[in-house]
């Protein structure tokens, strides 16, 4: 059994201390760490925060060669065990890595557990043997022996299994329920006094058994005995990362309810979308750690894991939190359509959509989406919004066929094809061919035009029409200043105006201006913010923009577009329509669970 001892002994100095013991270690022993942690597409290099490794043999320290940036090798004699020891600077606050100061520990074993080469598929144990005062354990990691606080060992089955389970230490509130025999945790650290935690929980648990009840209809049971959602409230950040029996999440504070509020404060749109949140990676506990991509059977955790299928294990997982969440009666037809139409017009407000289609996205993820810079939305698509938009289109696109053909109420749906996927695979690998064989089952054509067009090509979804046959109507805003001039800026009164993002083939970028720019002032008026611009700019005549870039005052003619109809970059707004025709009343019923 390879097995981690994780010490605190000064959380005040970031630090945990490990040591691992490989009990018959190979001749030539090589341990290493993650460069990535799986769900979160970017190589981070773990290793940069390990420090101190040493090693003991046969009771005396014997030498370490580093093989690599991640990769240490140990020259070891048989019928001995190897006790390595080393210290990992824990003071990441997002849930991808390690955390640890004097009130709050957290880790992923991708942070701190060095990988014995070799030994992958033995028993891993880890160990808390002490805690600060009053410190407790939260993890989803099957416990050994622990007492009442979670000081002890836990244990589990092979590496992917130990670095599986993020741990949280510390002190929270914590509430559980149980949804078909499953226990559910819900742990929250760092909440305010007036934190009303039977509030979340009740919530999470409308979430959990929509979704249990979406994957396996009205008996079965899920595919995990016990399952922790381990939310850390900070004063401003919002992420979450999916594991196969937990999530940790970090959300604001100022966004979970408080005790004493009537509903309609407390449904305020930072509580949904904390709600949105945790529905989205609980949907994950299905999609994308037991249904995955054929690329992801094996995770290689030296390297980048390249999949064209990121549209569908977080674009389609997108679009189910949010409908999950409606079908589960937490929020309306209108709130859910808000919702829709900011993922519309966020992806309409973005040109990379012609450039770049959402497999490529995807496969991609690793240099484009995790390091986003100023040309990103000229040049990327989000496999998360536009392969939410794809999933919306082919759910649409089956409902209304099924209602036409009214094949003897046959339930042809994107939830029918979700669940012949997982039955098909049985919860395990499939590739894009399975996900177009589940379609054409379903929906009894072949979809291989609608794949090419929407998730290999980069044309325009068909969305109008498929939402106008479910009843929602389709209403395109007045393009803003900066759509018309095609740029984004951000406004204080420290920086000024400045631009964020000069947007391909519009009239800032025909102006010269780049991202960065300061814009001073249009003809001989000062700018304090942009839409000062709105009285100074006449539709198709060319105005005189001073521009400040890396000290330099540059001149330059910009000119605002004679004409805002029809602009590309435009928000929708969705609405219900009000005497829709009987089959568009009934797919959209249907559709949105009402
Ligand atoms: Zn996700």
């Amino acid at each position: 059994m390879i097995t981690y001892q994780i010490g605190l002994p000064e959380p005040h100095t970031h630090s945990f201390h490990v040591t691992l013991t490989i009990p018959a270690p190979h001749a030539e022993q090589r341990v290493s760490l993650p460069v990535w942690i799986p769900g979160s597409y970017l190589v981070r290099e773990f290793a940069r925060h390990l420090s101190g490794l040493q090693a003991t043999h046969r009771g005396k320290p014997v030498a370490v060669q580093q093989i690599d940036k991640a990769t240490w090798l140990v020259r070891c004699k048989p019928g001995a065990a190897l006790t390595l020891s080393y210290r990992v600077y824990a003071f990441d606050t997002s849930v991808r890595a390690a955390f640890l100061d004097a009130q709050r520990g957290f880790f992923n074993g991708t942070s701190l557990c060095l990988r014995a080469e070799g030994f992958e598929q033995r028993l891993h144990r880890l160990e808390l043997p002490t805690l600060p005062e009053g410190w407790q354990v939260a993890t989803s990691l099957p416990a050994l022996s622990v007492d009442a606080a979670g000081r002890g060992a836990y244990g589990a089955a092979d590496y992917d299994e130990l670095v599986d389970h993020p741990v949280e230490l510390g002190t929270f509130w914590r509430g559980t329920f149980e949804v078909r025999g499953a226990e559910h945790e819900l742990v929250v650290a760092g909440a305010l006094p007036d934190f009303d935690g039977e509030r979340l929980l009740a919530d999470t648990q409308r979430i959990c058994e929509a979704q249990i009840a979406f994957w396996h209809g009205a008996a079965d049971v899920p595919p995990f005995a016990h399952y922790v959602f381990l939310l850390n409230a900070v004063d401003d950040s919002h992420g979450g990362l999916e594991h196969r029996a937990s999530t940790a999440l970090i959300a604001p504070r100022r966004d979970l309810p408080q005790r004493g509020k009537p509903e309609s404060v407390t449904l305020s749109d930072g509580y949904v979308s904390l709600l949105g949140l945790i529905s989205h990676e609980y949907f994950h506990t299905w999609n994308v750690k037991r249904l995955r991509p054929a690329e992801f059977a094996r995770y290689d955790y030296t390297r980048e894991n390249y999949t064209e299928l990121l549209w569908f294990f977080e674009g389609f997982t997108s679009y189910y939190d949010d409908l999950l969440l409606r079908r589960a009666g937490l929020i309306d037809d209108e709130r859910y359509l808000r919702l829709l139409a900011k993922t519309v017009s966020g992806v309409l407000a973005t040109p990379g959509r012609q450039v770049q289609s959402v497999a490529q996205a995807s496969f991609d993820a690793w240099v484009k989406y995790y390091r986003t810079d100023e040309n990103t939305p000229n040049a990327t698509i989000s496999y998360y919004t536009k392969g939410a938009l794809v999933a919306l289109a082919l759910d649409l696109s089956l409902r209304s066929e099924a209602g036409a053909a009214k094949r003897g109420g046959r339930a042809a749906t994107l939830d029918t094809v979700m669940r012949h996927l997982w039955a098909a695979s049985a919860g395990g690998p499939i590739s894009e061919a399975d996900i177009a064989a589940a379609l054409q089952h379903v929906g009894r054509r072949s979809f291989a035009a609608a794949l090419a067009a929407w998730v290999h090509g980069t044309g325009e979804l068909p969305l109008q029409p498929l939402l106008a046959a479910a009843g929602v109507a389709w209403q395109p805003q007045s393009a803003t200043l900066a759509q018309r001039l095609g740029l984004r800026v951000s406004e204080s009164a420290l920086t000024g105006v400045k631009v964020s993002h000069v947007l391909a083939g519009g009239a800032a970028q025909q102006a010269g201006l780049s991202a960065g720019d300061e814009l001073l002032a249009l003809d001989g008026w000062r700018l304090r913010r942009l839409d000062d611009a709105l009285r100074l700019l006449a539709p198709g005549q060319a105005a005189t923009l001073l521009a400040a870039r890396d000290q330099r005052v540059l001149s330059l003619a910009l000119t605002l577009p004679s004409t805002d109809a029809g602009n590309p970059l435009a928000a929708v707004s969705l609405a219900l329509q009000d005497k829709p025709a009987q089959p568009a009343l009934a797919l959209r019923k249907a559709w949105l669970g009402t």
